[in-house]
This record gives C-alpha cells, sequence and structure tokens, in this order.
C-alpha cells in the first residue's frame, strides 16, 4: 500500500473526528430533567444492549500535547471521593434502566483512569457489578498510563473484569518525551506489556501521536520498531493539532520545535505503509488491527460503530456515561455531564442529574448521522437501504451532496455503484473529508478554529 503525499496535502483541511454528529460542537446547554427522563423511560421499555463509560479525569502529572479533559492532582484522597459521585452518579441511572438490559461494553477513560490504585480499581469495579447486569462477552477496556503502574493494578484490573488495554506511548525517543513533558523508557512499556498478557488481557492497543515537537521522520520510525517489538494487537497514530486557544496546556509546547507539515506527512506515510507491511489491518482514521483482532473482525462483519470513544466493536448499543465531562448517547440524545468538578458534585449533591448540555436529533440529523456513520465505518452507502428505511430518494434528498462528490470520484477515491457508493482503498484516508460532505453545520471558518487537520 503506497501512500501519495501530494493527495494528502490536497485534502489536508480541519474537520471533525466524527466520534459523534452532530458533534459536540452542537450541543446546547438547555436541559430538562423531565424530559430526559420521559425519554429514557420509553427508551428502556424493551430490554436494550449498553454500554458504559466512566471518566476517571485525574493525572499525576500535565503532558504539555494533551487536550483531554483532565484534572493534575497527586493527592490520592481525591479519587475517593470522586468514586462516592460516581456511585450516585449511577444510581440515578437504575430506576430508569430496564432490569433485562445487559452491559456488553465498558470504558474507563480519563485523565488517566490506573490513577486509580489497586483497591480504589476493586472498589469501582464492585459497584459496577453489583448494579448492572454484566453480559458474559463484555469487552471490558481501560486506557493505561504505564509510567506509575504496578503488577497489582493489572491484577485488580483483571479481577475487575478488563481484558482490553490501551497504552497511551506517544512516542518512544527521549528528546520528544523531554519536549512534551511525558518522560516514558521503553522498558516501561515492555514490562507493562509483558504484565498485561501474563494477566490475561486479550487485546492491547498502543496510542501514538505523530507530529509532536523535536519529532523527525527517522526519530518515527524508531518509535515504529519499538512499538512492533512490543507486537500490540491493534496501534492507533494521531496526528498532534497545535491548537493552543482551544488546549491551553500545549501553550507550554516551543512552536519553533514542531515538524514542518511535510515532515509530518512523511510520518503519517511512513506509518501506515510500514504498519500495512507488518500485517496490520487499516480500520479507518488512524486504526490499525491485527487480522484476528475483534476490531478487525467487526470491520469484517459490518458491526463496525464510533462513538465518543472512538472506533468500538458494538454495534447499536446505547452509551451511559458517568463523570465529569462524559457523553452519554441514547437513541435520539445525546447529553453531557458538566465538565467542571465542583458543578459535577452540586448538582449530585442536589440530586440532580449533573447534565450541563444536551442535543437531540432533528429527523434530517438522524437521516445524516446514519451516513456519516456508514461512510466512518463501512464505506459504502447504499440508496436502496436508506430509501427502504427512511422513505425519500436518495438522490433528490442528497442532490448537492452528490454534486460534491464528484471531485472525489475523480481523483480516484470514490467508486460508483448503480445502488451506492464505496470508498476506494485509497479514499478510505480521506474518510473524513468525504463524510463531511453530509455535514450541514460546517462552515469553513467555524471549521479552521474548532477541528484538527483531516489527515
Ligand atoms: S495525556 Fe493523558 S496522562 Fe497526560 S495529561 Fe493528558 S490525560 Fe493526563
Amino acid at each position: 500500500m503506497k501512500v501519495d503525499i501530494d493527495r494528502i496535502r490536497k485534502y489536508n483541511v480541519s474537520g471533525p473526528r466524527y466520534t459523534s454528529y452532530p458533534t459536540a460542537v452542537q450541543f446546547r446547554e438547555q436541559f430538562s430533567s423531565t424530559s430526559l427522563e420521559n425519554y429514557l423511560l420509553s427508551r428502556n421499555e424493551k430490554a436494550r444492549d449498553i454500554s458504559l463509560y466512566f471518566h476517571i479525569p485525574f493525572c499525576f502529572s500535565l503532558c504539555w500535547y494533551c487536550g483531554c479533559t483532565k484534572i493534575i492532582t497527586r493527592d490520592q484522597d481525591r479519587a475517593d471521593v470522586y468514586l462516592d459521585y460516581l456511585k450516585s452518579n449511577m444510581d440515578q441511572l437504575l430506576p430508569i434502566l430496564n432490569n433485562a438490559s445487559e452491559v456488553t461494553q465498558i470504558h474507563f477513560g480519563g485523565g488517566t483512569p490506573t490513577f486509580l490504585d489497586p483497591g480504589q480499581i476493586h472498589d469501582l469495579g464492585e459497584s459496577i457489578k453489583s448494579r448492572f447486569k454484566i453480559g458474559a462477552g463484555s469487552e471490558n477496556s481501560i486506557e493505561i498510563d504505564p509510567r506509575r503502574l504496578t503488577r497489582d493494578h493489572v491484577r485488580a484490573l483483571r479481577q475487575a473484569g478488563f481484558n482490553r488495554a490501551s497504552i497511551g506511548v506517544q512516542d518512544t525517543n527521549k528528546t520528544v518525551q523531554e519536549a512534551v513533558h511525558r518522560i516514558q523508557p521503553q522498558k516501561t512499556n515492555r514490562k507493562v506489556t509483558g504484565w498485561l498478557r501474563e494477566e490475561g488481557f486479550s487485546s492491547i492497543n498502543i496510542d501514538l501521536i505523530y507530529g509532536l515537537p523535536r519529532q523527525t521522520p527517522e526519530l518515527f520510525e524508531k518509535t515504529l520498531e519499538d512499538v512492533l517489538e512490543l507486537d500490540p494487537d491493534r496501534i492507533a497514530t494521531y496526528s498532534y493539532a497545535h491548537v493552543p486557544w482551544i488546549k491551553p496546556s500545549q501553550k507550554l509546547i516551543r512552536e519553533q520545535e514542531l515538524p514542518s507539515t511535510d515532515d509530518k506527512l512523511r510520518m503519517m506515510k511512513m506509518a501506515v505503509e510500514r504498519l500495512i507491511d507488518e500485517g496490520y489491518r487499516y480500520i479507518g482514521m488512524d486504526h490499525f488491527a491485527k487480522e484476528d483482532d475483534e476490531l478487525s473482525k467487526a470491520y469484517e462483519e459490518d458491526t463496525l460503530q464510533r462513538n465518543f470513544q472512538g472506533y468500538s466493536t458494538r454495534a447499536r448499543t446505547d452509551l451511559y456515561a458517568f463523570g465529569m465531562s462524559g457523553i452519554s448517547q441514547v437513541g435520539s440524545l445525546y447529553f453531557q455531564n458538566y465538565k467542571d468538578l465542583p458543578r459535577y458534585y452540586g448538582e449530585l449533591d442536589k440530586s440532580h442529574w449533573p447534565v450541563q448540555k444536551t442535543r437531540w436529533l432533528s429527523g434530517d440529523d438522524r437521516i445524516r448521522r446514519e451516513i456519516i456513520m456508514q461512510i466512518m465505518c463501512k464505506n459504502f452507502v447504499s440508496y436502496d437501504s436508506f430509501e427502504e428505511r427512511w422513505e425519500v430518494s436518495f438522490h433528490s434528498y442528497f442532490k448537492d451532496e452528490m454534486e460534491q462528490l464528484r471531485r472525489f470520484a475523480e481523483d480516484g477515491l470514490l467508486a460508483w455503484y448503480d445502488n451506492g457508493f464505496e470508498l476506494t482503498d485509497e479514499g478510505r484516508f480521506f474518510v473524513r473529508n468525504i463524510a463531511m460532505v453530509f455535514d450541514r453545520y460546517l462552515s469553513q471558518a467555524k471549521r479552521e478554529k474548532t477541528f484538527s487537520k483531516t489527515v
């Protein structure tokens, strides 16, 4: 597989990552607990598969590139208080949830979920198990920061039911690590992946970032070597977006040390070509997985889904999020918890939903969400299926969009069929650009300010 740098340059504009549609920028500070409860009750008249997300915001130290919602602290006791509030947050939902609904997926994100010590992990794990019906094959994943992880953490995670781990590595070169304030020797990565395998984790993902300060294509090649040595089941290679006006901690990064756009594109090209050569399948956006990994199988079996955690293997589940800033996705509703801790705690103290923002989807939003998610996850859109489901002609509903798709077809990124269109192998690298055609909220100016580059 060869990647054409000129083509990447041409399509390298700012755009959403479509972990939701409409994107979180469209959420509004409008909230009625009655409407929320009525909707959730109607949604729970029948049992459904559900996913649970827990946001653990604490981190021991600040990585300067970070754009996550986090709180830097070394006070472990803060996590005890937070866990109590997570339990109240779960208890709010229980009377509404259908008793027969099964949890098929749990994810701990952050911040740093492994900020929790082994006892706190055990406590949270038990409080989830005692409240929800966890399905036998549930995929339970956690984001891991190896720098302070102990073997006891890994054992506690397994006992709590975790079977998948995602390790933040970013870059293995010391000079780059110094430039972003995150020192993490390769021997630590080696030790932690070893523990995870020995304790029975069935899938290990490694996150990398290209475009960090002091990175060069040569240094990034060394990072790829180091990561391949760890033999992960999945690898995600994210492009660093330097947007200090949105992510203030990035102001600490020396802009003059950032690589040129050309070097950044070379790193991206190198990563794609090398990982595919090494037998990883390109899943979409920045994600690669081994052929026998669940993510690859989900891609094959058309059950791949995109949600706030990125690509996910379980399609059509309702997602309930707990913790500050967590976003739930239930049917035609998105709702997001307060992003600041005092307000999140304050609402729970008053027995209120700690919800700050909501987004109810219109009919048009639902139609466009379905098309955008099909492009992102299946790379294929069928007019017949669309027309059968929505009882409207695809060509008349998306007349302007069809016109805009022409340039992608002319560049060989998209192929037309009588019954639909499909992204070509090369087109799959530009999946965001093609999805953006169907996004009715995008305007050039807003896009430049709000979103990262598409490639
Ligand atoms: S990158 Fe991860 S560990 Fe570093 S500050 Fe952000 S959330 Fe915390």
